[in-house]
């Protein structure tokens, strides 16, 4: 049976709401944080009229994400399960997929010869990829709830702005569970 974890990367891996907000303040004269993103849409931290992608639309935001605290204890977990792997992103193409390969590929060398980017999937329905017994590291909500519709299973980790889905873990616990498997 096929068995994969697939590992969404904006804010599992990547602390991209850090870096966003960082960018919003900035042009707006603005001074939200990480609890003050509540909406997957970025309504409460945009004036009308602003879309989020017009803030980071340059590959070097994606190239240089923070990391997680946690990021590099999760993928060496995930390295010793054996299982295949592949990051999962609804990033857009372009200059964000660039940053995004130049990004996983300066942090994510696994051992092997195969560079991060090779393992990078980019797709807006993560539920047409996942499913069956494959695992899903993701944050979400419209991903968590469409890729549990396919059967297969979701670690969903906890920020401000996927509370009320079921199921909620920390980053620890995500980690335990992969080291469980
Ligand atoms: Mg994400």
């Amino acid at each position: 049976m096929r068995r994969i974890i697939f590992i969404d990367v904006d804010d599992v891996l990547a602390n991209f709401t850090r870096a966003f907000l960082a960018r919003v303040n900035a042009t707006n004269g603005t001074s939200f944080t990480y609890k003050d993103h509540q909406n997957w849409d970025f309504s409460c931290v945009l004036p009308p009229g602003q879309t989020w992608r017009q803030h980071i639309s340059d590959e070097e935001f994606w190239a240089t994400l923070p990391l997680h605290p946690w990021a590099d204890e999760l993928m060496q977990a995930i390295w010793e399960t054996g299982w295949e792997y592949a990051y999962l992103s609804a990033i857009p193409l372009g200059t964000a997929f660039m940053g995004r390969k130049k990004w996983l590929d300066e942090h994510f060398q696994d051992g092997t010869n195969v560079a991060p980017h090779k393992r990078l999937i980019i797709a807006e329905r993560k539920d047409f990829v996942v499913g069956g017994a494959d695992i899903l590291i993701e944050d979400s909500p419209q991903h968590i709830e469409a890729c549990r519709l396919t059967g297969a299973s979701v670690l969903a980790i906890s920020h401000p702005w996927n509370q009320g889905i079921d199921g909620l873990l920390t980053p620890q616990q995500v980690i335990d569970e992969i080291r469980a498997l």
